[in-house]
């Protein structure tokens, strides 16, 4: 066996005692089809499966985009419990609480159970169910009538396998590339991030930074203990930083708000919404102007990125006092392993992008780059074969689609892992538009507010029933691939989009059915993996095609036996300065006197947990408010207003208002109000209807104009009393004065 590679044994071993007494086993064979109303696990079993013998299957979590590799436990054809595989080098065995409820997605009592077409007119919610065959001539039929041009293909952040099947679909048959948004995308400035590194590094692969070897932290905004891009990596590197040999670290975060993250830093720097960029840049000038620390040749050589900075200036527009700002200066110029790390709320402004500029300028001045406890990049695919999906798109993108539905030119619509009309601000007019498109078909699993304003919904598997590949993104320390498959038979009469995808290609014929050849989504992965049979890195020994594709479904995906970390390369730094702009709000400081800063909360996400009561039920770190949508307003302020915990006040912006229950939260600047993005559905099932209030409808379609991305961050609100009050759920207030009552 090859050093750092895992033989069968060790593997067992690593997944614990439980998964050792089962049998570890790559794939179901097929079993007869079953009823949909037949309940009894199988009908025909697996040969591996013994009654009341677990086992498990390595797979890829799916219930957000990090990659994460899991572990799901079945007993008797059904998935009991899931946990992170120990052996997939991104997660190494850890699971955030949305992994760990992914279970409920399966299980939901509201997923759809068939393709159903809306019969009462969009929004009418009357629904009759359809076979596939029905569905699928519907689709094809309107396919042959349309002006290829005008199809258009709407989804959230994809699996890399899913997009390499839509992308190549809609080239061969001619229809523009599909547009990738979501809202945790933009709200964790993931487009962002990309876009800066195409600017700094030439590459536009996902920077990953390196906290577990660091010795000094410095964040801003990045709330990666929470949500952003990758927190269960993050929060394993958090806990490698913290338990150095050498010390404990030192890590400062720059955020608004008391985040979890915040609170797990040395020192929490609340600093003024949209002025991260601006400390970025005193911070990088006092440290080249004072020649600090360690601060390496770098430093120097792009001395002029910082000319023209004045200290006091950016101390005035920060409210961090310059003494404080050389203070922060000091201590990362002093340190041995640094790294800065540019993060979603910095992201989420009008100036975001010369932001994230500014802010990864502190890497470069410091020599950060592809160092130890610095910043990398992900991995590029590890095959050829292995087409991954690019950045998402940004919302300049999508107000064009918006724009084209408005004047007719989409005449068919798919929309798949997305929910634009809660996710998107309600002033950006995306339900108008879809008013004009012919034919809106949806992939969505559930009835959310955009399968509601659908001709079709073709219920996609959960990610628990269907094949798939992930290359993290970021990345781990090493190439890496991530195997989805069926860990169960299909509940219900659903198929994987992917699936219908393969299906389509075969019956539009021609071009398509060349691009996609497959006969199903198991060929496809089977194809599409095998090259990596030949790579000398691989973790387990397989000597034939067919033993490595039954590893890679075993093992749960394909990733280098040691550490192979991609360097950036500093192709585009000049030596001249760095223009921050200042950031701009909606909203008179007047009439509206507080900055607005909705966040993805940790449970719910950008809404899509909402329909999980495991989500629902469990407590926000910060507040222990769950089951609703509450603000957080400094007692200071909240004393002002002459407000108390549990009071309702309404939000108003230039763009809308929603209702909120007060949280009484000394973890927020005084002059901000911070409310978590995920409830106020109208639809998408029985745990998250008419439950609490949508952030999004406050916000106005301000963007960024180097990036093109949504400024969310970039709108002023204001308070009024309601004279209600509502008892929140919580499970301590944050005194610490222990259980309430629940209500
Ligand atoms: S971080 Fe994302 S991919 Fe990883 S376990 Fe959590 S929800 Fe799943």
């Amino acid at each position: 066996m090859k050093k750092g590679t895992i033989s069968r044994r060790h593997f067992l071993k690593l997944v614990g005692g439980a998964a050792a007494a089962g049998t570890m086993v790559g794939v179901l064979p097929a079993a007869a089809k079953q009823a949909v109303s037949q309940f009894e696990p199988y009908v025909i079993p697996p040969e591996e499966a013994l009654p009341g013998q677990a086992n498990w299957y390595a797979s890829l979590c799916r219930m957000c985009p990090a990659g994460c590799g899991i572990m799901v436990r079945t007993i008797n054809g059904r998935a009991k419990k899931i946990e992170g595989n120990p052996a997939f080098p991104l997660n190494q065995g850890k699971l955030c609480a949305r992994g760990q409820a992914g279970l409920q997605t399966l299980y939901n009592p509201d997923r759809l159970k068939n393709a159903v077409r809306q019969t009462g007119g969009r929004g009418s919610r009357q629904f009759e169910p359809l076979y596939w065959d029905e569905a699928l001539t519907a689709v094809l039929d309107k396919l042959e009538t349309t002006d290829p041009a005008k199809i258009a293909f709407f989804a959230g952040v994809m699996p890399d396998s899913l997009y390499y099947l839509v992308s190549q679909w809609l080239e061969s048959i001619g229809a523009p590339p599909p547009i990738q948004y979501d809202l945790l995308a933009a709200l964790n400035g993931r487009a962002v991030s990309i876009q800066a590194a195409e600017t700094l590094f030439g590459s536009g692969q996902q920077p990953a930074y390196d906290i577990a070897n660091a010795d000094v932290v410095f964040s801003f905004g990045a709330n990666f203990a929470e949500t952003w891009l990758s927190p269960v990596a993050y929060n394993l590197g958090y806990g490698d930083f913290r338990g150095q040999s050498g010390g404990r670290g030192f890590f400062v975060q720059f955020e608004p708000r008391m985040s979890a993250t915040a609170a797990a830093a040395d020192q929490w720097v609340p600093v003024r919404p949209g002025s991260e960029g601006l400390v970025a840049l005193a911070l990088g000038r006092i440290i080249v102007e004072e020649r600090l620390g360690r601060s390496g040749t770098f430093a120097q050589t792009f001395a002029g990125m910082y000319r023209g900075i004045d200290v006091e200036t950016v101390a005035g527009a920060s409210n961090i006092s310059a003494d404080r700002l050389n203070e922060l200066a000091h201590i990362l110029a002093d340190a041995d392993q640094p790294v800065v790390i540019p993060g979603g709320y910095a992201a989420g402004q009008t100036n975001g992008y010369a932001s994230y500029l500014a802010i990864q300028s502190l890497n470069l001045i410091l020599s950060r780059l592809g160092r130890s406890g610095g910043v990398h990049l992900s991995s590029s695919p590890p095959a050829e074969s292995l087409v991954t999906a690019p950045s998402p798109n940004s919302f300049a993108d999508v107000q064009a689609l918006i724009e084209q539905m408005q004047a007719g030119e989409v005449e068919m619509l798919f929309v798949h892992g997305a929910n634009p009309v809660y996710e998107l601000p309600q002033t950006a007019g995306f339900k108008e538009a879809l008013a004009k498109v012919p034919m809106v078909v949806s992939f969505s699993s559930f009835v959310d507010e955009t399968a509601v304003q659908s001709d079709l919904i073709l219920p996609d598997n959960t990610y628990l029933e269907s094949w798939g590949y992930q290359i993290p993104s970021p990345g781990a320390d090493r190439p890496a691939v991530a195997n989805q498959q069926p860990v169960v038979e299909r509940l219900y009469d659903t198929r994987s989009t992917g699936s219908v995808i393969l299906e389509l290609a075969q019956q539009v014929g021609g071009a398509a059915a060349e691009a996609l050849p497959w006969a199903s989504e198991r060929l496809f992965m089977e194809d599409v993996t095998g090259a990596l049979f030949h790579s000398s890195l691989s973790p387990y020994d397989a000597n034939t095609a067919a033993e490595f594709w039954a590893a890679f479904r075993q093992y749960g995906g394909w990733w280098a036996h040691r550490e192979l970390r991609q360097e950036p390369e500093p192709v585009g730094f000049e030596n001249k300065p760095l223009p921050v702009p200042a950031p701009r709000f909606d909203g008179e400081p007047g009439e509206y006197p507080f900055f607005f800063y909705p966040y993805p909360n940790v449970n719910l996400s950008d809404g899509r947990g909402a329909n999980l009561p495991w989500l629902q039920e469990a407590p926000d770190p910060m507040t222990t408010a769950r089951w609703n949508t509450w603000v957080e307003i400094n007692p200071e302020t909240a004393h002002k207003y002459g407000l108390e915990n549990n009071d309702v006040v309404k939000l108003i912006s230039p763009h809308g208002e929603i209702e909120a229950v007060v949280v009484e939260y000394p973890g927020i600047r005084p002059d901000v109000l911070a409310v978590p993005v995920g409830q106020g559905h109208e639809d998408y099932g029985r745990y998250a209807e008419k439950r609490g209030s949508n952030p999004m409808d406050l916000l106005g379609t301000a963007t960024d104009p180097d990036s093109g991305a949504l400024a969310w961050g970039a709108v002023r609100v204001r308070l009024e009393h309601t004279g209600k009050t509502h008892k929140l759920a919580r499970l301590e207030n944050i005194h610490g004065e222990g259980r309430e009552k629940l209500t």
